[in-house]
């Protein structure tokens, strides 16, 4: 069965020139980009998304580096989206990510990792349905 994550290229990749690199690795992967807009995130938007951490230290610092400057959002659907896109982004800290994974290639660190992957299908759904509703 097909299901959906959301994968969104966030402003260091962006600004680092990437995104192209990193919209051909999806598409290499097989995914279907049902969606894809790029968008200068404002600080609410970035804290509705991340709500879930708003209680944590770096929720200021990680919402104010994503409302830091344009991203792209992606909508992707293939067979076991979900696992398959965080095993093709890697883990969150870059410098634990292995490499070949985008994070690994791409991140600088922790906050600055490149890319967002959905963490469970029913998160992809919401989080896809939070950018395109
Ligand atoms: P993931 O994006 O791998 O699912 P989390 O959901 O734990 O990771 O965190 C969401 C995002 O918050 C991370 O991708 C990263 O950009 C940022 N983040 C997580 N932990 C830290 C940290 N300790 N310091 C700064 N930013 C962090
Ligand atoms: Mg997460």
């Amino acid at each position: 069965m097909n299901e959906v994550t959301l994968a969104i290229i966030k402003p260091d990749a962006y600004k680092n020139g990437v995104s192209g690199k990193i919209i051909d690795r999806i598409i290499s992967e097989e995914f279907i980009i049902n969606e894809m807009k790029q968008i200068h995130l404002s600080k609410k938007m970035a804290e509705g998304f991340y709500e879930i951490h708003r209680e944590r230290p770096f929720f200021d610092e990680l919402t104010s580096f994503m409302s830091s400057g344009k991203s792209i959002v992606l909508s992707l659907e293939r067979e076991n989206a979900v696992s398959k896109w965080r095993d093709v982004i890697g883990a969150t800290n870059p410098a634990e990510a292995v490499a070949g994974t985008i994070r690994g290639q791409f991140g600088t660190n922790t906050g600055n990792n490149a890319v967002h992957g959905s963490d469970s299908p029913e998160n992809g759904k919401l989080e896809s349905k939070y950018f395109f509703s």
